[in-house]
């Protein structure tokens, strides 16, 4: 088998890039372990007002609008912070992968479900890269390798680009939402016995409710940590209807600086490309894949001057703040303090601050794409 584009990984950063590939004309081939794209989704799928309004999801992939925030604070004391924008909408992400998917095949794009990458080695014009279905191996010769295979991409070192280093676990459960007492709403406890260097959510949108803990896994044990949130918000897990346990690594370590070269590139989790603050990985995944497709397009025209626009390091600087506020927060392992810093948030030049973090468009730098018109997911 032959292609332009070889690409691991179909989740949204491998859906998207593939996708705008194939509608340029390249021929790809998008491998993913996983037999379906809509299963085992490990991502809450909140995504933020700068996703909502620079791409166009289609709605019937979307939650309701959530544009509320409670801060909750070890003691359970909170802190509401309301925007008059709508700021969030938890994706129904199977439905969102399965919409992507059908678009990539629809345009000429080939998927291979149940594919394992195994490793990929240099050749004339490219690579060849080694795949395995059913335990059958198999190559395909392809012009680039896009790694978009997650937080622990085993294509990065293949292509001798940079890799993550450092990560949170994050683990939850999606259930039927429970009556609102309220708008839509987003809950994130701020404590470090359960959630320790990040928080834990409970998002109830009024059709679904999700709640989770994330943290450093040397100071945690995630499932454990679970059950203690369980108990807190009041699930009996034993007699709810618990419809999906989902969980995964985040890479905290801001994008790396090598992730393209000649050979090819790494989007998504795969490049770091996660908010070293809040871990949302959504809109960089997005952003970003769509930038590695314009760039790629150029350099299979034989343009490889290109690759200078897909640098790590020219986003890093952006991230310098939320990577020493990351520090800080991961520095909090005691309640007390956390308490004293919760206190902190609810004066009035903090509360600013929380309100940028969690209603700003900072989450991931604007990068050069296409027009929004030829962004559309529809
Ligand atoms: C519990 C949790 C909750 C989160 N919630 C949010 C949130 O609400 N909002 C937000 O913005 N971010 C969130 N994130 C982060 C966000 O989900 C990720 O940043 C984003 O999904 C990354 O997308 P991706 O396509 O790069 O990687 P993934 O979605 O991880 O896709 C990688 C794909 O590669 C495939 N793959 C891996 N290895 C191989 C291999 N060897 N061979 C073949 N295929 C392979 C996998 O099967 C997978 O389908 C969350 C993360 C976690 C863990």
């Amino acid at each position: 088998m032959r292609a332009d584009v070889v690409i691991v990984g179909a989740g949204l950063a491998g859906l998207q890039c593939a996708r705008q590939l194939t509608r340029r004309g390249v021929n790809v081939v998008l491998a993913d372990r996983k037999p379906a794209v809509g299963e085992r989704i490990h991502t809450t799928g909140i995504l933020v007002r700068k996703t909502l309004e620079d791409f166009a999801l289609p709605e019937d992939c979307l939650g309701p609008i959530v544009r509320t925030v409670r801060l909750i604070s070890p003691a359970g004391r909170t802190l509401e912070i309301a925007s008059d924008r709508d700021e969030f909408r938890v994706g129904r992400m199977a439905s969102l992968y399965e919409h992507m998917l059908a678009g990539f095949l629809h345009a000429g794009g080939r998927y291979l479900p149940g594919t394992r990458y195994l490793h990929a080695h240099p050749a004339p014009g490219g690579s060849i890269v080694h795949l395995s279905r059913e335990g059958a191996p198999f190559n395909v010769g392809c012009r680039l390798l896009i790694g978009a295979d997650g937080a622990r991409s085993r294509v990065a070192p293949d292509l001798g680009l940079d890799q993550n280093h450092e990560w949170i676990v994050g683990v939850e459960d999606v259930l039927p939402a429970r009556p609102l007492d309220g708008p839509p709403r987003f809950d994130c406890y701020l404590d470090p016995r359960i959630a320790p260097g990040y928080l834990a959510w409970a998002v109830n949108d009024g059709q679904e409710m999700h709640i989770g803990v994330g943290g450093y896994a040397a100071h945690f044990n995630a499932a454990a940590a679970l059950e203690q949130f369980r108990d807190r918000v009041g699930i009996d897990a034993a007699n709810e209807p618990i419809v999906e346990h989902r969980g995964g690594l985040i890479p905290v370590n801001g994008i790396l600086r090598r992730i393209a070269n000649e050979r090819g590139l790494l989007i998504g989790d795969a490049a770091g490309a996660v908010s070293p603050l809040t871990a949302g990985g959504l809109d960089p995944a997005i952003r970003l894949s769509t930038l590695a497709a314009d760039v790629a397009v150029e350099v299979l025209a034989g343009n490889t001057a290109a690759l200078a626009r897909y640098r790590g390091d020219q986003f890093s600087s952006r991230f310098i703040s939320r990577r020493w506020m990351r520090k800080a927060i991961a520095a909090i392992r005691s309640p007390r303090l956390m308490e004293l810093t919760c206190a902190a948030i609810r004066t009035w030049p903090m509360r600013r601050l929380a309100n940028h973090i969690f209603f700003g468009r900072g989450s991931f730098p604007d990068v050069q794409v296409l027009p929004l018109h030829q962004q559309a997911i529809e």
